[in-house]
């Protein structure tokens, strides 16, 4: 292990000075940095440039005078004069820590890069020339925490007295904190100036013996960690247990956390492992026994995602819910082969559609998704593309309308086709293994296709 040449630290500043030398713009960095404390900014330099306003900071305007280091705990040198040279040799001289903009050999201190979530500070450090791993640092630990976690900490500490008077179990205690500083509940009442008035509540709700349980409706997106939304990682890391489909792969269930139950609902076509109907239940019952429950589904739980059902299972039940929106897979699609599903003078709209068990209004469906005009993005269609696609044709679309069709939108493993409704009718097509959306219209022609494999002169089989 390394050892380091400096120590981060936390240093008291509060009721003095922080002197900076220089009115331009790099001054103008260390000032958005030391207004975040206490301590008064004085800023000295002979050509202060107008860029100072709404900033609470004494602007000096003259040469420097040693006696401006009276009182000071710190000093920044941000400019390059002579009167830079003497705040340097003065703050050396009295020992007081001095850093000098972009001269790390001339620096006492370096200032970090900061969070910013008062009362908690989270300060990051690096040694050497690393800032750019400092900044991709601080742009993950920014996302990782709520705007308002700052205040709901205050909140946290205003109730710190009846919160150990009211709960006397540590661990019950830690987890009141644990969901005061991350529920959405609470954050949305901070906002609106109620957040005293939610924690209170939520207080006595963790105070009344058992917890209540809830359902959380997340959608996954497509398929990969990283296109979760910030607030379903958030739940994830809050959930009990994690209720998932088999479209969901591992690696954005793994984004949960560590210690939850997961169970597999899987419903791979023709595995029917759990029903409908006993998911439901499922639900209800681990909401019943006071359980956090991350209902996980791929994409977004709204579009054929079977939410209807549970939701209103979870309202008969009394059980509360909340739905998390996710990346649907035609979003995705739409994205990994930049195709805009509505364009211009091409497309005025789009329509997510089933390709598949539209069962009683079947007929209908067909023919309004062959009139519309606008582009399809056809769910559950991999299995029947060519009879989807003769049955297109047979109510009205031209044979040699676009088709694009992605699989595995949204992961690494994503591959496309393209061609159209006639090369889907005619040929026999092989497309790769994964869930896959089907796009039709005008608008697929101005996406980038380029590497799709063609859909004409394939030899049918669907993995
Ligand atoms: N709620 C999901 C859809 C679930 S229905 C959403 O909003 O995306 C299942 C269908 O979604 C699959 O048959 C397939 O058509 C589509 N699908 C799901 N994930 C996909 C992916 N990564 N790539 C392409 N299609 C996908």
């Amino acid at each position: 292990m390394g050892y380091l040449n400096t120590f981060p630290l936390s240093y008291k500043v509060q009721g003095l000075r922080i002197v900076i030398i220089g009115g331009g713009e790099e001054a103008l960095n260390k000032v958005r940095l030391v207004t975040k404390t206490t301590a008064s900014v004085v800023i000295i330099s002979q050509h202060i440039e107008p860029i100072f306003s709404g900033f609470a900071v004494e602007l000096v305007e003259r040469a420097f005078a040693v006696s401006d280091l009276d009182g000071a705990a710190l000093v920044f040198v941000a400019e390059e004069s002579e009167d830079a040279e003497r705040a340097k040799a003065e703050a050396r001289r009295r020992g007081i820590p001095l850093n000098v903009v972009d001269v790390p050999a001339e620096c006492d201190f370096y200032t970090p890069s900061i969070v910013d979530r008062a009362p908690l500070t989270i300060a990051i450090s690096t040694e050497g020339d690393a800032p750019v791993l400092a900044r991709l640092v601080r742009a993950r630990i920014e996302a990782m925490l709520s705007p308002g976690l700052g205040k709901i900490a205050y909140l946290a500490g205003r109730l710190r007295k009846s919160t150990e008077a009211l709960i006397h179990d540590g661990a019950r205690r830690r987890r009141f904190y644990e969901a005061l500083v991350t529920s959405p509940e609470i954050e949305a009442a901070e906002a609106k100036g109620q957040g005293l008035e939610a924690a209170t509540a939520l207080l006595a709700q963790h105070a009344n013996a058992e917890t209540k349980g809830v359902v959380w409706l997340i959608g996954a997106g497509p398929g990969s960690e990283d296109l979760l939304t910030l607030r379903a990682q958030r739940l994830l890391q809050e959930a009990d247990v994690i209720v998932h489909d088999q479209l969901v792969p591992s690696v954005v269930v793994d984004m949960g956390r560590r210690d939850a139950e997961r169970i597999d609902v899987g419903k791979a076509k023709g595995h029917h492992s759990f029903s409908q109907a006993q998911i439901n239940t499922l639900i209800v019952r681990l909401a019943r026994e006071g359980k956090r429950v991350a209902r996980l589904k791929s994409g977004d739980p709204m579009i054929f995602g079977r939410a209807g059902e549970e939701i209103s299972s979870l309202r008969k039940a009394g059980v509360d819910y909340r739905i998390v929106p996710g990346i649907s897979a035609a979003l995705a699609a739409a994205a990994d082969t930049a195709t805009p599903v509505t364009l211009r003078k091409v497309s005025s709209g789009f329509i997510m559609a089933t390709a598949h068990g539209a069962d009683d209004s079947e007929l209908g469906h067909w023919a309004q998704l062959a009139q519309s005009g606008l582009t399809l993005a056809l769910y559950m269609g991999k299995s029947i593309a060519s009879d989807v696609a003769a049955r297109l044709v047979a109510h009205g679309l031209s044979p040699v309308t676009p088709v694009g069709i992605v699989v595995n939108a949204g992961r690494s493993t994503m591959t496309t086709y393209s061609g159209h409704l006639s090369s889907l009718i005619e040929s026999d097509v092989t497309l790769a293994n994964g869930p896959a959306i089907i796009f039709v219209g005008e608008a697929v022609e101005a996406g980038d296709w380029a590497n799709a494999a063609q859909l004409a002169g394939m030899s049918f089989k669907v993995a």
